[in-house]
């Protein structure tokens, strides 16, 4: 039984979700002790349970603690079954965090899955759907198997109401190395939002414009939802290159300007254009589980985050396997598993 203190390292949801996926994929069962020990209001909450009760779907798993508010649980797998899955977290908890607790366990099954999530699908700090579709999926993809990911309806924090669909095609995961990005090829800024003025997502645009002084005209567009799908507002900056599409997302807030939120996410797009890397801040942390599962690889990236640093140590517990973080590729970071 591998026992794990939840308030190690970044000591938030991640630690649970990545340990539910090694252990389905491993068969090690785990005890994790202070659960979101580093958070403000400790302890699983209601997104959490539905990740890991997806997780017992799936692996024919036993969860012990399994609460809202628990702060230990213990978990002891079974065996991955491939299957059609539908899961909702009851709140608009993010449907981006229960995919990625099932899908390295259903992409090493030995049959095709489909799941249908619902909930939310753009969540502040979760990766909102498109980010999913084009940063990650991509590459998960590169590395063998087919895994294709569609947006039936936008689901906004607090109200939720959104659902994906995920088609699984299994494969044994290769090992590859992603250290170039390649060059250019386009850019995007869409201001999505429903329920609310179109006055708000045209202010984030305007001010996002500002800060990306080179992108073209043609590149910025306000795309307005159905208002059932609201009330909610995103700005989602795309940066593409040959080899990896950055997607860098802003999330409206309510008593925070929408200026505000568009110079952020430019400067945090900026940021990653300036640094050369690969693998922007998000999908550092995301590749780590794919890659050690794929027996190794490297790819390179901006400063990493605590939240990488985490996944590396929950990784090693599991596999064994180590993950180095070393800075010599002048700004970037060389990432090795
Ligand atoms: P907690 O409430 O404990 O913080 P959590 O379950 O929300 O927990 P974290 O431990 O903070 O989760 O993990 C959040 C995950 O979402 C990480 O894998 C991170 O890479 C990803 N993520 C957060 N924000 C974004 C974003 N804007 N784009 C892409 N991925 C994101």
């Amino acid at each position: 039984m591998i026992i794990i203190d939840g308030s190690e390292g970044e000591g938030g949801g991640q630690v649970v979700r990545n340990a539910c996926a090694l252990s389905l994929v491993t068969g090690e069962p785990f005890r994790i002790t202070n659960v979101r020990g580093r958070r403000e209001k400790p302890g699983l909450m209601r997104q959490h349970v539905t990740a890991i009760e997806a997780a017992c779907a799936i692996g024919g798993a036993e969860c012990a603690g399994l609460t809202v508010g628990s702060s230990e649980i213990t978990f002891t797998p079974g065996r991955v079954r491939q299957g059609d899955y539908h899961f909702a977290v009851g709140t608009a908890g993010s449907t981006g965090l229960v995919l990625q607790t099932v899908l390295m366990p259903l992409l090493l099954a030995d049959a095709p899955s489909r799941l249908v999530l619902e909930g939310g699908t753009h969540n502040m700090l979760a990766p909102p759907f498109d980010f999913i579709a084009k940063t990650f999926l991509p590459i998960v993809n590169r590395m063998g198997p087919t895994v294709e990911a569609r947006l039936v309806r936008h689901g906004f924090y607090p109200r939720g109401g959104g659902r994906i669909e995920v088609d699984i095609t299994p494969a044994p995961l290769r090992r590859i190395e992603c250290l170039d990005r390649g060059a250019p090829i386009g850019e995007t800024a869409t201001a999505l939002f429903a329920a609310l003025p179109f006055e708000i997502a045209d202010r984030m645009l305007k001010r996002t414009r500002k800060s990306l002084p080179d992108w073209l005209d043609r590149s910025f567009a306000v795309r307005e939802l159905p208002v059932d799908q609201g009330p909610g507002v995103i700005l989602l900056l795309e940066a593409a290159f040959e080899h990896v599409t950055e997607v860098v997302s802003g999330f409206g807030r309510l008593g925070v300007a929408a200026e505000r939120i568009a110079a952020t996410t430019a400067g945090r797009l900026a940021g990653y254009v300036e640094s050369g890397a690969f693998a922007g801040p998000y999908l550092a942390d995301q590749l780590l589980l794919p890659f050690a599962l794929a027996g190794g690889g490297s790819f390179t990236t901006v400063k990493p985050s605590e939240h990488s640093r985490t996944a590396a140590a929950i990784i090693e517990r599991f596999t064994g396997r180590r993950c180095s973080f070393d800075v010599r590729h002048g700004e970037r970071n060389l990432v090795t598993i």
